[in-house]
């Protein structure tokens, strides 16, 4: 397992995403990998469509409920949020481990010291998985059609 094998693994998740969101997402990576945490991307851009979907499975479809956000009320709705799972390393495979140990609290730290905003902090509901970069708008203005700025992404 390498830090390019991850980076790999994730790039189709965060293909979708913001540019510096995609980028932070990918510093992440190499920077837990360093300290021998290895993570996946499970989740990058949700359409409304899609965020629809999950958000009827539960409630006017058969399932669980699995979110509390209609089309339009994430993050990921907008290309600015992904989810990570912390992974084992069993016979040279990545297995997820769902179980928040230190490692993911490790994960909440680095992303929060590349300036992502951690689900795992929040009061009411901790998720996580869940980082964001919210470019300082609100889900209200990016419904009503603000766009974050585009930045070009300089490589370091
Ligand atoms: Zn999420």
């Amino acid at each position: 397992m390498n830090a390019a094998d991850l980076l790999k693994r994730a790039e189709k998740k965060l293909s979708g995403l913001h540019p510096v969101v995609a980028e932070k997402a990918q510093k992440l990576i190499k920077e837990a990998y360093l300290e021998e945490i290895y993570i996946i991307i499970t989740q990058g851009l949700r359409t409304i469509e899609e965020q629809n979907r999950l958000y009827a499975q539960g409630r006017t479809k058969p399932g669980k409920i699995v979110t509390n956000a209609r089309g339009g009320y994430s993050y990921h709705n907008f290309g600015l949020a992904f989810d990570f799972c912390v992974c084992d390393v069993v016979k040279g495979s990545l297995v997820p481990n769902w179980k928040v140990d230190r490692r993911w609290l490790r994960v909440g730290q680095i992303g929060k010291s590349l300036g992502l905003e951690w689900g795992g902090d929040w009061k009411s509901f901790k998720d996580y998985p869940h980082f964001q970069y919210t470019f300082g708008l609100s889900l209200a203005q990016l419904r009503s059609g603000r766009k974050p700025p585009i930045v070009s992404v300089t490589k370091r």
